[in-house]
């Protein structure tokens, strides 16, 4: 990635992955909710592109933004508080340091536990998220790590993964039960397709 690659590469290539899994996400979100997860995150990130093109914004404050102000179900502030947090780290340099990454993955994993209350291994974005912040914040303490950006990415993949094999307890997705066994979180997903878009952009 080039050195220059800053949060509104980032935005701009989540865009596009977001706009090639969306169908997906939202049959996931078809078997186990009420399959509006797709086009909850498609349409916030179409609006985050639309505000960083007409204010100038940062991709992170820019997406920040449209999913607080903008998003409406479960998801829609959840991942406002995730990209507030990344737009936090942002703020000073266009390619933030590991240890800010690290908080702002820490920071954003404590206030969506507050607001939602999810643990991991309730079957929800906490589980990508989670590890992702735990892989960081290692990778920043020890320093040794060739591509800690990836090595979150990875921890984030494996997380959401994980959760096909979860009976979720938080969401809507809890209502169905036994019914979501085998069917991954797709605000997981999402979650880890960020940090792998993050990983690609930056490292
Ligand atoms: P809704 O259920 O309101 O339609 P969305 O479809 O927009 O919400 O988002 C669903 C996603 O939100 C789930 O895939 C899950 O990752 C996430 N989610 C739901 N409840 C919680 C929670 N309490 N904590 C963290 N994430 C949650
Ligand atoms: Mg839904
Ligand atoms: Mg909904």
């Amino acid at each position: 990635a080039p050195a220059t690659a800053g949060s509104r590469t980032v935005l701009d290539r989540y865009a596009d992955v977001v706009a090639q899994v969306r169908d997906n996400l939202t049959k996931l979100d078809q078997l186990v909710g009420d399959g509006d997860f797709g086009d909850n995150l498609s349409g916030g990130v179409r609006r985050a592109v639309k505000l960083a093109d007409t204010t100038g914004a940062a991709g992170s404050a820019a997406l920040a933004q449209a999913f607080l102000d903008d998003v409406g179900g479960t998801s829609g502030p959840l991942f406002g508080l995730l990209f507030q947090h990344l737009a936090v780290a942002e703020a000073d340099a266009p390619e933030p340091s590991l240890a800010a990454l690290a908080e702002a993955a820490t920071g954003a994993h404590a206030a969506i536990h507050r607001v939602g209350g999810a643990q991991v291994g309730d079957c929800t974005l906490v589980d990508a998220l989670a590890p992702a912040a735990e892989s960081l914040t290692a990778s920043a303490a020890s320093g040794t790590e060739e591509a800690p950006l990836t090595a979150a990415a990875q921890a984030a993949i494996r997380g959401a993964l994980s959760t096909a094999t979860l009976r979720p307890r938080r969401g809507r997705a809890s209502y169905v039960g036994d019914h979501a066994l085998g069917v991954p979180d797709p605000g997981a997903l999402a979650v880890a397709l960020l940090f792998t878009t993050l990983a690609d952009t930056h490292e």
